[in-house]
Order: C-alpha cells, then structure tokens, then sequence
C-alpha cells in the first residue's frame, strides 16, 4: 500500500504516520517528491489495515501498489530518481557516461585509459577487480590491488569508481574503494548480495541477468531498495537469445519501458550487449536517442591486448569519438551530458 500525505503536510504528521505503519507490522519508505510525500507500506497487509491508516493525521489517501514491485515503482514515486555520485549524474534529464576496462589489469593501462576518458566527456572510471569468468582458468582479477589502483586513479583524475563485488563478503572491502558497487548479471538474483549492498551507503549499478525478465530485474532492485539504499541505477546489458551474431542481444526498447514502470535511473552497456567493438558507438547514440540515463562502456589503450573482453573494448580514440556523436544527440534533445 501506499499512503498519500496531503500536500503540506507537517513533518510530524508523515513521522506519526510511518511509525503507525511500522506498528502495524509493516516496513515504511518515506519518499519525499517535490508535489508531495508518500509512505511506502511493505509487507503482508491485511484489510483492516487500509482503514486504520485512512485515518491518520495529513493523510490524503492509502492505495494499493499494483506492480510486484513496490519501493522501484512510479505509483510510489512519480519523479524520476537522480543518482549521484562525485560528477556522475544519472537521471532526471542527466545522462552519466562510466567507461574505462573490463578489468583492472596494471597501474599503466588504468591511468592511461582513465585520463583519455575524462578528457573526452566521461564522468565516472570502469574497472573490475574482481572478476566474474565463465571459466576458472580466466583471469580472476588483481582483486585489491586493483581496487587500490582504482582509488589512485580517482585520486589524480577526480573520476568517481565503478566496480564489481561479487559476494556478501567483499561487500566492505570493495565499499572501502569504489563509489558505486556494480552487482553483475550472473549475481542479479545473489539475494545476500542485494542486500548486504543495500545496507551500505555507495550507490548501486544492478545488471540485468542475460535470461531475466524485466520484473525479475526490478524484483531484484526492491532487495537492495528494502534495505534502505535508495541509489540505485539499472543496467541493461543485453540477453540471451537464438540470435548468435552478437555476444547477446540489446533490447533498447527496455529503456522506454523502465520509464514507464520505475523511477530509478536506466543505464546501456552496448560492450556486453554486442560484444563487438565495432557496433558500439552506433548502440551508445542509439541508447542516447532512446532516452538512456547512463552508458556504461569499456575502453582500452590496446585493446589487443586486453585481458578480458578486449574484443568488444573501444581504444582511447574510438572512445572519443564515440563521445562525440553521442554529444551531438544528446543536444538534439535537450539532455545534458
Ligand atoms: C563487466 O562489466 O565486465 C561484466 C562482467 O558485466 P556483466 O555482469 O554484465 O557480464
Ligand atoms: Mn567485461
């Protein structure tokens, strides 16, 4: 359920009301929008419920959500959620650009790649430490170390961090490095992981699994959301389909849609959606057009050479020039970038 606070509504009123909610058995969100605030009531609700609420002191309203998704949900919060984090900006008419490497490979290829993609436009560094492989015998990542070159990169450039945690229990060490703490596709449904990221304070980039719905994926939000994280973005990163001339497929219709049926900020990673570097920058201005909040995209100073996903990374120049074009469509339609 919901409860709508009349507008104006005192701020004692809405403390009562989420207090009321809370002894009813039930987890309150406070949601604060610019016309008024709602109080998100979540969990097993009961009839008699509704009315008790009714009424309450300042309330205008108490609804049922009807998405299976409750906290995520436009219902609950109509103004779209802006994350942001040092000079990322994602959202709310803001498009954030992330790019760096798959992976954190030596202090020479991070800073390198991290000075040429701040100079051309991005506003956040892409890095995993640790690394999930599809194979054992992959390399698995420089794990601290590289959340230590991470941070120095930040430290010269003012880039704010992205990398991946992969279990519950890295979750304080990568916090203690990154800005955002990415939670890949093959942990979307890592419930333990949702949450024990939802209780940290550093923004959150969910993947989208390559075989999940867009309810699951918006599921698997509510459980970081829950905990009390509200800075959550959402990445699609393509799925798996019968379609085999690209690494999976890009639906970018995913970003339209998100809009119509959550608040939170959608992000395109075109490298894993085609895994092919020479469609890249066509995918990022296509994702720009489409009314994507953020572009996640790797990029390497030799590609060639890359340890993992070399294949499907942009070289510093093409990065550039990728940024470009997708400069020239964001002012076409007024976002800034
Ligand atoms: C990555 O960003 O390098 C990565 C492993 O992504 P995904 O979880 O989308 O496969
Ligand atoms: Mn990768």
């Amino acid at each position: 359920m919901i409860v709508v606070m009349r507008r104006g509504a005192e701020k004692a009123e809405i403390e009562h009301m989420a207090q009321r909610v809370e002894s009813l058995g039930l987890k309150a969100h406070v949601i604060v929008g610019e016309e008024r605030t709602v109080i998100a009531a979540i969990g097993d609700k009961r009839e008699e419920m509704k009315e008790s609420l009714e009424s309450g002191p300042g309330v205008a309203a108490v609804m049922p959500i009807l998405a299976p998704y409750k906290v995520a949900s436009r219902e609950v919060k109509p103004e779209s959620t802006q994350v942001v984090v040092r000079d990322l900006k994602v959202g709310a008419g803001s498009l954030g650009v992330i790019a760096g490497p798959c992976s954190v490979e030596s202090e020479e290829q991070l800073i390198t790649t991290a000075r040429a993609v701040k100079k051309a436009g991005a506003t956040a560094l892409r890095g995993g430490a640790f690394k999930p492989r599809t194979s054992p015998y992959a390399f698995q990542g420089m794990k601290e170390e590289g959340l230590k070159l991470l941070a120095a990169a930040r430290e010269e450039t003012g880039l704010a961090i992205v990398t991946e945690v992969m279990s519950p229990e890295d979750v304080e060490l990568v916090a203690k490095y990154a800005d955002v703490l990415q939670i890949g596709a093959r942990n979307m449904q890592n419930y333990r992981l949702l949450e024990a990221c939802g209780r940290v304070d550093r923004a959150v980039l969910l993947k989208r699994g390559p075989a999940a719905t867009i309810d699951e994926l918006l599921l698997a939000a509510e459980y970081v959301l829950n905990e009390g994280n509200q800075n959550v973005m959402l990445c699609e990163r393509g799925i798996r389909t019968f379609e085999a001339h690209t690494r999976f497929t890009l639906p970018l219709a995913t970003v339209p849609y998100l809009h119509q049926k959550t608040h939170l900020p959608v992000v395109i990673d075109p490298s894993h959606g085609t895994g092919h570097a020479y469609l890249v920058e066509d995918m990022c201005a296509a994702s720009v057009a489409v009314g994507a909040d953020g572009l996640i995209i790797e990029v390497h100073p030799k590609p060639e050479e890359a340890m993992s996903d070399g294949y499907q990374s942009l070289n510093l120049e093409q990065f550039a020039h990728t940024m470009a074009k997708c400069r020239k469509v964001a002012d076409a339609l007024g976002i800034e970038m």
